[in-house]
């Protein structure tokens, strides 16, 4: 299956020169892809055209939402996508006074293993096109009654299951087609990417000038409790994450955001917190202190939200600035970290 949704629109030009069509024709294909349609939903092509297209073994983007999920303490969207190959995917729409933020799979699975995530409890299934990234923002515009000239998603975070820089083309893919002009034109500034700090190719990131919000999984202050928590960190240390940080800050001058969910008795320690604000004062970057959201097989409880607070005043005391995040979706287990396609699992 090929993905009319992974094309720029450069290369839709290309396709349908290619099939000895007139170039207007790539543009009317191109936005009819991005507002949502199926090849043959698409009215202002003709049959011909169409029936070449999936004779071809094109798909606009072979995605369909299966079911989605709402919250009725927020409004949060739970969407579970089904791929072309049958992969089921999730991601979450998230409503705040500025906009609609969606949270965007980039794996099937995730292979990091983290010991909180429900993400990584299969290992790794496949990579994400990135036409079928660009997929759910898609179709969740569509689902929100959205289209290209008036987007109801307007807000990206790269935050569903899988690591994005374990699939980075189709992740640097993505955040361009994202951004073409024509298309979604979803700003790098309305985007954040989130590691759990795959160094090598965060460094090679750093090349594509694509300036979008840096977010570092770090959770923790000391590689021993790391390493504990999550493997990458025998590859990737504490340090290091903080050291790539710093040097995303000095390039862009953009604010970097390191990601802290908070596990009794793991990492919310004074003591962790003391030793983040060390590494951390004077560094122009905000700690985003998640408390951990409950994964059944994962045995793991989030600090009280008291003791969030708590630790928050302690960063603020020693010179870090934080916010404690508020969950949303809790009902719908939209969560982060909770993301794992579970109605599929369960079938
Ligand atoms: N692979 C990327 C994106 C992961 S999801 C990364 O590691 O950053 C986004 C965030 O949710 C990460 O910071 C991740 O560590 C965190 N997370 C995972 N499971 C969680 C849980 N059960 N509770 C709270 N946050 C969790």
């Amino acid at each position: 299956m090929k993905l009319l949704s992974s094309l720029t629109l450069d290369e839709t030009r290309e396709l349908m020169l290619s099939y000895g069509e007139k170039a207007f024709r790539a543009e009317q294909l191109y936005l009819a892809v991005r507002q949502g349609k199926e090849i043959e939903e698409i009215s202002n092509v003709g049959a011909a055209l169409k029936e070449k297209l999936v004779r071809d073994g094109y798909v606009a983007t072979g995605m369909k939402i299966y079911k989605h999920f709402d919250s009725a303490i927020d409004g949060t969207v739970k969407f579970l996508f089904s791929l072309s190959d049958g992969d089921m995917i999730e991601g979450v729409l998230m409503r705040y006074k500025y906009g609609n933020t969606l949270c965007v799979s980039t794996q099937v699975g995730c292979r990091m293993n983290c010991a909180f995530c429900a993400s990584g409890l299969n290992g790794l299934k496949r990579n994400l096109e990135a036409g079928e990234i660009l997929g759910q923002v898609i179709l969740a515009n569509r689902f929100d009654g959205g289209d290209l000239k008036n987007r109801k998603i307007t807000n990206v975070v790269l935050m569903g299951s899988g690591e994005p820089l374990d699939n980075y083309e189709n992740v640097v893919r993505f955040l361009r087609l994202l951004n073409e002009e024509k298309g979604l034109n979803i700003s790098y500034r309305n985007v954040s990417l989130s590691t759990c700090g795959l160094i090598d190719a965060f460094d090679r990131f750093m090349e594509e000038d694509i300036p979008v919000t840096m977010t570092f999984s770090l959770h923790a202050s000391r590689d021993e409790v790391r390493s504990r928590i999550m493997p990458v960190n025998k590859k990737y240390g504490v340090d290091d994450v903080i050291g790539a940080a710093k040097r995303y800050f000095e390039k862009t001058k953009r604010r970097v955001v390191f990601e802290y969910s908070l596990i009794k008795g793991v990492n919310d320690a004074e003591e962790d917190a003391a030793i983040l604000s060390e590494k951390l004062k004077g560094f122009p970057c905000i700690v985003n202190l998640i408390v951990l959201n409950y994964v059944k097989e994962r045995g793991l409880s989030g600090t009280s939200r008291k003791d969030a607070y708590r630790f928050s005043a302690l960063l603020s005391k020693g010179g870090v600035e934080s916010t404690v995040r508020r969950t949303m979706g809790a009902d719908i287990e939209g969560a982060c970290g909770q993301l794992r396609a579970k109605y599929v699992q369960e079938k």
